[in-house]
């Protein structure tokens, strides 16, 4: 091999999403930095409930290039039907920066020998997901958590987990000393979140270390500026202020990690002298982050309640909560007192609840940025007007504004920088302007070498 430093992105690169990539040193070292499942590679081929069969392993994604044929780095039983001879494994570990599914999901297929290294809360979350839901069941793996502070020696790198403020808690950049080179690789992260400190912390330290090469998201770049970009402190205020104003039954949908909005949702009950009830699934994480030292996390049962629905049979983590939950019923019963998460695919719920006319629709999520994003909010908006309820629009994003992105690059102080999970490297260019940097652009599959400048 080459001297200098390997970095091949086999996802992530023009897509947002789907963040896989491969570096590797002269000294034979390999590591990954994330493996995640793409949120767009796919649609040409898979929709609804057309889907990769999960038999067949990795086939039906290596037939459509939605994983890179990689040697070495899968499990056995997902080559099974492939033409990908199973060997043993020739990454020295994986490196997790959250929990969000375009980061991790995808490491379903690896060999489970081969370490993941990730953080606490990150490895917290994604147990307690796959303890509620079958498609968060990763499988069993080597998992290393580590904590702020820590360095993870692997082979001839060293790397340093740093926190970064993202939409899910737990989430890290990585500094990375190889013999060949320094390289960073930002993860997903903003600067206008509530801990906004850790992101700074994440662009001093980087910047401390001069890198020859900063991986960095790029999430908002480029597109169409329709969506009106607030910070979670606005989030908080314009809930507030709706809820304040509603007179009948509140709820709300959010991402069920995000764990800032959840906090603000809670203090919008408090101040306005509502109950917060939530989902069993987000009742079961609140659960499992108790422990958690660096963390706010409401507790079930007296800062929150949790709604159950109506089934035949309830999952063990639902039957844990019975105690604490309240049905329909209640909820009917009560309801200027209420504010309850209500998710797209438990609208049926409404049928039950039947709130009184002009009760009030919280969605605290993107606005729809697809067109199978809109036709589902087109048919929110007709269960809406069906109630006759009213619909307010409140979201926080968890990337950086361009501008932010731009404070974010000129901190860490790269000699390169080359975009991922964005869908327009080429605003790069413009966003690095007077900065002294370099772009770089990835292509699927191609490395890029780095030799130390
Ligand atoms: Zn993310």
């Amino acid at each position: 091999m080459s001297s200098g430093l390997q970095i091949t992105v086999h996802g992530g690169a023009g897509e947002i999403g789907g963040n896989k990539i491969l570096v590797a040193d002269s000294t034979g070292t390999r590591i990954l930095l994330d493996f995640g499942q793409s949120f767009t590679a796919g649609n040409d081929y898979f929709s609804g409930y057309l889907q990769p069969r999960a038999v067949n392993g990795a086939g039906d994604y290596f037939e459509f290039g939605l994983l890179p044929e990689v040697p070495g780095l899968y499990a056995r039983e997902a080559l099974q039907n492939t033409t990908l001879r199973y060997r043993a494994p020739q990454i020295d570990a994986i490196l997790v920066s959250h929990a969000h599914s375009d980061h991790v999901s995808a490491l379903r297929f690896i060999d489970p020998t081969i370490p993941v290294y990730l953080g606490a809360t990150t490895h917290t979350i994604l147990t307690a997901l796959a303890e509620t839901s079958w498609q968060w069941d990763l499988g069993p793996h080597d998992y290393r958590p580590f904590r702020t502070g820590d360095k993870l020696h692997i082979d001839s790198f060293t790397v340093e987990p740093i926190h970064v403020d993202h939409s899910i808690p737990g989430a890290y950049g990585f500094l990375i000393h190889a013999r060949d080179a320094v390289l960073a690789y930002t993860g997903d992260l903003r600067l206008h979140g509530p801990a906004a400190h850790m992101t700074e912390d994440f662009a001093a330290r980087v910047g401390e270390a001069h890198p020859d090469l900063l991986l960095c998201e790029g999430t908002r770049l480029g597109g169409p500026e329709t969506v009106r970009w607030r910070t979670e402190r606005d989030v908080l205020a314009s809930c507030r202020r709706a809820v304040a104003n509603a007179r009948h039954l509140a709820l709300t949908t959010f991402y069920g990690r995000d764990l800032d909005r959840i906090n603000t949702l809670r203090r919008v009950a408090r101040a306005t002298k509502r109950t917060f009830v939530v989902g069993a699934r987000v009742a079961h994480l609140l659960d499992r982050l108790q422990g958690d030292p660096k963390l706010s996390v409401p507790r079930v049962g007296r800062e929150v309640l949790v709604y159950l629905r109506r089934k035949d049979t309830y999952y063990s983590y639902e039957r844990a909560f019975v105690t604490h939950a309240v049905g329909h019923r209640y909820i009917r019963r009560h309801q200027p007192e209420i504010l309850l998460q209500l998710d797209w695919t438990n609208l049926t719920e409404l049928i039950d609840l039947q709130p009184t006319p002009g009760a009030l629709y919280v969605h605290s999520m993107s606005e729809p940025f697809n067109e199978e994003g809109e036709a589902e909010m087109q048919i929110l908006q007709n269960w809406l007007h069906h109630f006759h309820m009213e619909l307010h629009q409140a979201h926080a994003s968890g990337h950086a504004s361009p501008r932010d992105l731009r404070a974010i690059i000129a901190k860490c102080r790269p000699k390169q920088v080359v975009p991922i999970h964005t869908e327009h490297p080429e605003a790069f260019p413009d966003l690095v302007r007077g900065l002294g940097v370099k772009v770089r652009y990835a292509r699927r599959g191609r490395p890029l070498s780095l030799t130390r400048q």
